[in-house]
């Protein structure tokens, strides 16, 4: 099943999405943690991402769209794979409706005003992704995999609410686009991560 997690930055797609992936054994693909490890590793990708990464503004279509393509080639996405943080655009939509085709997408729906703190409490493994919030679990051990755990540079107030404000504008519309496709399932990304779980894996 190729399936795209949607929602604001903070909902829970990276979450659940290790979670579906696990359960499924399909592969996890984050648009997000490709730019870190690019910048990470000081690729090119990476250093034309970073500058807009640092600003909480979106990478430019036409790089994204390039990098999930590629990525879809590959032998593991024979059988399935879960898109998280891609689309975020409409243009991203059109264009991956010409790449694969989906077939479902979950929205982790959820009052942006939970996000702010979601977000700069948010903690994550560096090894298996996993994430935290500092509010439930201080540890700097990874409690699944012991990995390093480690805050995101755009974690900071200044850069999410800008994120927030991009979400708004530009990710936002992705949810009238897929309702009108039929594609669209609803979830209320306000309750808590089990939950959530649960409601995802009865949908599907
Ligand atoms: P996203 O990938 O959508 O940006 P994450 O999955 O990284 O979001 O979650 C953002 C933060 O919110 C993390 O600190 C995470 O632990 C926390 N979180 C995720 N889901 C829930 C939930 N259902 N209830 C409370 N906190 C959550
Ligand atoms: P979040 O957990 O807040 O949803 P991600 O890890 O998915 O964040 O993405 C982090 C940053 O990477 C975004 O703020 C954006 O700058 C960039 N990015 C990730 N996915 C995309 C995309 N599909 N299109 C454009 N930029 C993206
Ligand atoms: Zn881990």
């Amino acid at each position: 099943m190729n399936i795209i997690l949607l929602g604001a930055p903070g909902a829970g797609k990276g979450t659940q999405a290790v979670r579906i992936a696990e359960k499924y054994k399909i592969p996890h693909i984050s648009t997000g943690d490709i730019f870190r490890k690019n910048i990470k590793e000081g690729t090119l990708v990476g250093l034309k991402a970073k500058s807009y990464i640092d600003k909480g503004q979106l990478v430019p279509d036409e790089v994204v769209v390039e990098i999930v393509e590629n990525r879809l080639k590959e032998a593991d996405c024979k059988a399935g794979y879960l898109l998280d943080g891609f689309p975020r655009t409409l243009a991203q939509a059109e264009a991956l409706s010409k790449i694969t085709k989906i077939d479902a997408v979950i929205n982790l729906d959820i009052d942006l005003k939970k996000l702010a703190d979601r977000l700069t409490g948010r903690r994550i493994c560096r090894d298996c992704g996993e994430s935290y919030h500092i509010s439930t679990y201080s540890d700097k051990a990874c409690k699944k995999c012991g990995g390093e755990i480690y805050q995101r540079d755009d974690d900071n107030i200044a850069t999410v609410n800008s994120r927030l404000q991009v979400y708004e504008n530009q990710t936002k519309p992705l949810i009238e686009y897929y309702s009108s496709k039929n594609l669209l399932k609803n979830i209320d990304g306000g309750q808590d991560i089990d939950k959530v779980f649960e409601d995802i894996v009865n949908i599907l």
